[in-house]
């Protein structure tokens, strides 16, 4: 069979599914007021600042926006996935399938009060732990300097050896596996280190209800500083990464781990494994999803050699 021939039949199977892509972001795009975006490239959506492109991209602009965008997905069989800031994802280099749906920047709204606080899922930590130092309410000084939104710490129980964001849930609002709202209460979540039921049930977070307590602004100014300071000193904080690739096995730091089986510096074309913590592996600038992937196994490789440590990773590769 000739080569032209075999691109004649060739084709349309590959163009039926991008044409297809096309209808479906142009029909949602009529039907919801936020951006729409097709082919958006996960790159510009994670701070490893790796990643494909999704497929369609959505932003909501509100909660109504929010249930067009997930009843849209399941009339058309389409796969979703809400992420955040990216900033515990590393996307591979094919991209994502189906729908996108970022609710940051949106859904940022915070309600204060005596004892706590109402937050969109969109809002960014470093905004809330500022804002709550103003209206002196502590607790959540532990998240000082991770990079998410409200939405991805409550699905990954962000937190340090301080504590995590699981400690402070009240209750949420959420849109179920089957896109249906409901109010959660915190034992829904299942938390445990580094773990909550969000993804394995589905579910996307709207807002969360938080319980502070009050104390003076100064003092906890003082901490989130002492905080800020003590990371800026261990961590790589300019680079582009995902944060800590490993959890924490029980009793040890990763770090420590692969620091001592001799894994700093360790590159994989543009994926090197940080000299300032081991535990952080960063993009110095064309790594792809391959090559950190790549980078990640060694590092696996070596602590298991070593030590006899099977590190889990923290961080969640998905995508293609
Ligand atoms: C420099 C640096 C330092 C970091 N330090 C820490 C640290 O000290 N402790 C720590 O725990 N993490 C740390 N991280 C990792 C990361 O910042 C946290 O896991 C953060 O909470 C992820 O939030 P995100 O909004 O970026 O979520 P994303 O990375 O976008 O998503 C993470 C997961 O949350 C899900 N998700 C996001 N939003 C929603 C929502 N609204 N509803 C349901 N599911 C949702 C996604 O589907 C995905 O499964 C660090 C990262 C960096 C880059």
């Amino acid at each position: 069979m000739s080569t032209r021939r075999q691109a004649s039949i060739a084709a349309p199977l590959i163009a039926r599914p991008r044409r297809q892509l096309e209808l479906a972001a142009a029909e949602l795009s009529g039907r919801m007021r936020g951006r729409v975006l097709l082919r958006e490239p996960m790159a510009r959506h994670t701070t490893f600042r790796i990643g494909g492109p999704a497929d369609v991209f959505v932003q909501p602009l509100d909660i109504d926006d929010l249930t067009v965008a997930i009843r849209f997905g399941r009339e058309k069989g389409l796969p979703m996935k809400v992420v955040g800031n990216g900033s515990n994802l590393l996307v591979g280099d094919k991209g994502m399938r189906g729908l996108v749906v970022r609710l940051a920047p949106n859904f940022s709204d915070i309600e204060w009060r005596e004892d706590g606080a109402v937050v969109g899922a969109g809002a960014r930590l470093g905004r809330l732990v500022q804002e709550a130092a103003e209206v002196g309410l502590s607790g959540l000084e532990s998240t000082v300097g991770i990079p998410g939104t409200l939405g991805g710490a409550l699905a990954t129980n962000a937190g340090t050896d301080t504590g995590a964001i699981g400690d402070l849930i009240v209750g949420a609002t959420v849109f179920d596996g089957n896109g249906e709202i409901q109010q959660w209460t915190a034992v829904q979540f299942a938390y445990r280190y580094r773990y909550s039921s969000v993804s394995s049930t589905r579910t996307t977070v709207v807002s969360a209800q938080l319980r502070l307590r009050p104390a003076p602004p100064e003092e906890i100014r003082a901490k989130i500083e002492r905080l800020r300071r003590k990371r800026a000193s261990r961590q790589p904080l300019r680079a582009w990464s995902a944060g800590s690739v490993f959890k924490n096995p029980r009793g040890v730091a990763a770090g420590k781990v692969l620091d001592r089986a001799g894994a700093k510096g360790l590159r994989v074309s543009d994926a090197q494994v940080s000299r300032k913590h081991a535990n952080f592996l960063v993009n110095r600038g064309q790594a792809t999803a391959g090559d950190m992937r790549e980078l990640i196994a060694r590092a696996h490789s070596l602590a298991l050699r070593r030590y006899g440590i099977d590190l889990e990773p923290e961080i969640e590769i998905t995508g293609e």
